[in-house]
């Protein structure tokens, strides 16, 4: 039974949706965007489109020829002439070549294989890398590709989807050696951040058909505009909600506003849909940071699946910062599993 119907938490299971695609039981979301059709000249201005869109996710409408997924395609488009993507809110002319804070001009994708490490129930999960980021977390474990956005290749949206046919149908290699076939269960985009790219990716499951789950794999700091492009997109954020205050978000990260930001997005994705929320326990981040997170967590997203993780160590320009120079010590994660466990948490495996 549900703990909390104000959440819009409909089942006890918080992935049921997410099986019933895996099981072909429902479809992805991004599909039935890709079906529904909505009333709009894709040729009108900005605001009109916003307020049209914005009006068509509420009332619920099918009416017209223009499919939902092109509507959102084409205003996440434009934002790349005055990007917004993210709370930075750079205003970077980036479709004419300037490039804002994370550096994004055209995406490039530093790699995309189907990942084993994730979450048990994600795996095994087609993760799309792409290089470039919002944040600049001086712990990076991914910095060679977050800090530096020349890093990989760039790949068309056309040839990105046929590999997500690919691996999601016909794929048939990498435990080739014991004739087992793997399909990737979901698509997975992420970074560095998957933020900068929302254009590109949504051009890209416009050429799918894949009935995939997708994963939003992200730090959050998305502007609001940018949720709702995302909704109806998105089967499951995977989300990584890292601190308790913000000074310690504008010391390791070099954000502002991080708490708010990330709490007003948690709770809209969680009226989207179905999610996961990561927490990262940094060392001697257990009160200012582990401890606020995760009771927030358990009075705002009820039912939701939490991954309290303890891989910290240090990488990228840690050492420079006394208390992040040393791996999170067994006692320190002991003390936020205990934590998450007092709080009723429901913890991934
Ligand atoms: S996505 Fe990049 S360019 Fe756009 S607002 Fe954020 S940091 Fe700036």
């Amino acid at each position: 039974m549900c703990a909390d119907a104000s959440t819009d938490c409909m089942t006890a299971d918080p992935l049921l949706r997410y099986w019933r695609i895996r099981a072909g039981e429902a479809e992805a979301k991004y599909l039935l965007a890709k079906r529904r059709m909505v009333d709009v000249d894709l040729g009108m201005d900005t605001e009109t489109l916003r307020r049209m869109h914005d009006s068509v996710m509420l009332d619920g409408s099918s009416t017209g020829k223009t499919p939902l997924l092109d509507l959102k395609k084409e205003l996440s488009k434009r934002m790349l002439d005055d990007c917004a993507l993210c709370e930075r809110a750079c205003h970077a002319k980036r479709a004419s070549g300037m490039a804002g804070h994370c550096g994004v001009l055209e995406p490039r994708i530093s790699s995309e294989f189907l990942h084993m490490g994730e979450e048990p129930e994600l795996i095994p999960s087609h993760t799309i890398f792409f290089s470039g980021c919002t944040f600049d977390c001086v712990y990076c474990q991914n910095h060679d590709i977050s800090s530096n956005p020349e890093a990989g290749t760039i790949v068309s949206p056309e040839l990105l989807s046929r590999r997500i046919e690919e691996r999601a149908y016909t794929r048939d290699k990498g435990l080739s050696l014991t004739r087992t076939s793997i399909r990737s269960i979901n698509i997975n985009w992420v970074g560095g951040d998957p933020t900068p790219n929302l254009s590109f990716i949504l051009d890209t499951l416009s050429k799918c058909e894949a009935n995939l789950p997708q994963i939003w794999n992200s730090n959050m700091y998305l502007t609001k505009h940018a949720m709702q492009i995302l909704d109806g997109v998105i089967d499951v954020y995977l989300t990584d909600f890292k601190y308790g205050n913000d000074d310690c978000a504008r010391r390791l990260s070099n954000v502002d506003r991080y708490v708010a930001i990330l709490k007003r997005n948690h709770i809209i994705a969680r009226r989207q849909t179905e999610m996961i929320v990561r927490h990262l326990v940094l060392p001697s981040h257990i009160e200012c940071c582990t401890r606020p997170v995760l009771t927030w967590i358990a009075e705002n997203l009820k039912g939701v699946k939490v991954n309290v993780m303890g891989q910290y160590g240090p990488a990228h320009i840690a050492r420079q910062f006394p208390e992040l120079s040393r791996p999170l010590s067994p006692l320190e994660f002991e003390s936020a599993i205990e934590i998450a466990h007092d709080l009723g948490l429901d913890l991934c495996d």
